[in-house]
């Protein structure tokens, strides 16, 4: 069965998302845990969240991705941005609590100048501060397209944080099918190879989740822009490819890819009719 689901708007509530995305086709979705540009978060409704909790287990859900918004930026070169976003990722564990055994999302952040290794330091110490032993929750870090001094853009400096990491069986990968392709590695014509590269620096056992989008600009173009699945550069193909791979096929697949609930059922309708059951 592919396990697939797409991103939905945290405005309404948990119980609502998980019927939107069994209405939808899928059987799992991504979150944002606060306001995506801001550090804003609703209180948690502890009855609504066990709620989701009780139907996403009556459904066979795969694992639900909460995302931290994009305004975080562990490696900054300011402590008072540091500190921020120190204290959000550790509020938002608190809260993903209530919805034991799933995963969290980041973007690992940028450097401004500081060099990539004192980025990658500063990344390390803050998930070091924040995971805990009792932690139900897999703290994912998302490869980047390299916009910027954008860190986590190639997977051995993905793998230069995990290795930094105290608790690694806290830790995980996702892989974000634009970025990736945006930041080089070539899923279109070498998907074998591109897996191989990352079993080989990170270990594909650390693959925890796949954003699954299309990209506006072309491989290595170090830009960040998601399209349709089958409307962009990676192609429908490619798609089908990835998510059939056999060393991907068993992972949840989210999409992010520029859409109305309509146009995400449809997709997911597209790559469900186009998996390979075994
Ligand atoms: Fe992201
Ligand atoms: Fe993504
Ligand atoms: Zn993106």
């Amino acid at each position: 069965m592919l396990n697939i689901g797409c991103h939905l708007s945290s405005s309404k509530c948990y119980l609502h998302m998980g019927k939107e995305a069994i209405s939808l086709g899928g059987n799992t979705f991504q979150f944002f845990t606060r306001n995506p540009r801001g550090s804003k978060a609703k209180a948690i409704d502890e009855a609504d969240a066990a709620a989701l909790v009780a139907l996403a287990a009556q459904n066979g859900f795969a694992p639900l991705l909460g995302h931290a918004p994009y305004t975080l930026n562990p490696a900054s070169s300011d402590p008072r941005v540091r500190e921020f976003a120190l204290m959000v990722m550790k509020d938002d564990l608190v809260r993903m609590e209530y919805l034991p055994g799933n995963l969290y999302n980041f973007h690992p952040g940028s450097h401004q100048g500081q060099g990539i290794e004192a980025g990658i330091g500063l990344i390390a110490q803050i998930l070091n501060e924040v995971l805990t032993q009792e932690l139900n929750t897999t703290v994912l870090l998302e490869c980047m397209a390299g916009k910027g001094s954008e860190i986590g853009t190639s997977f051995s400096e993905i793998k230069s944080i995990l290795s930094r990491i105290e608790l690694p069986e806290k830790m995980g990968v996702c892989m974000d099918t634009c970025h990736i392709y945006c930041a080089g590695y070539d899923i279109v014509d070498n998907l074998d190879g591109v897996l191989e590269d990352f079993d080989k620096t990170i270990g594909l056992n650390h693959l925890k989740a796949v954003h699954l989008n299309d990209s506006v600009y072309p491989l290595d173009s170090r830009k960040d822009r998601h399209a349709r699945i089958g409307q962009g550069t990676i192609g429908l193909e490619a798609m089908i490819n990835i998510i059939n791979h056999p060393r991907l096929r068993r992972l949840p697949f989210y999409l992010e890819t520029p859409n109305e609930l309509s146009g995400y059922a449809e997709e997911i309708q597209l790559l469900k009719a186009n998996f390979r059951e075994d």
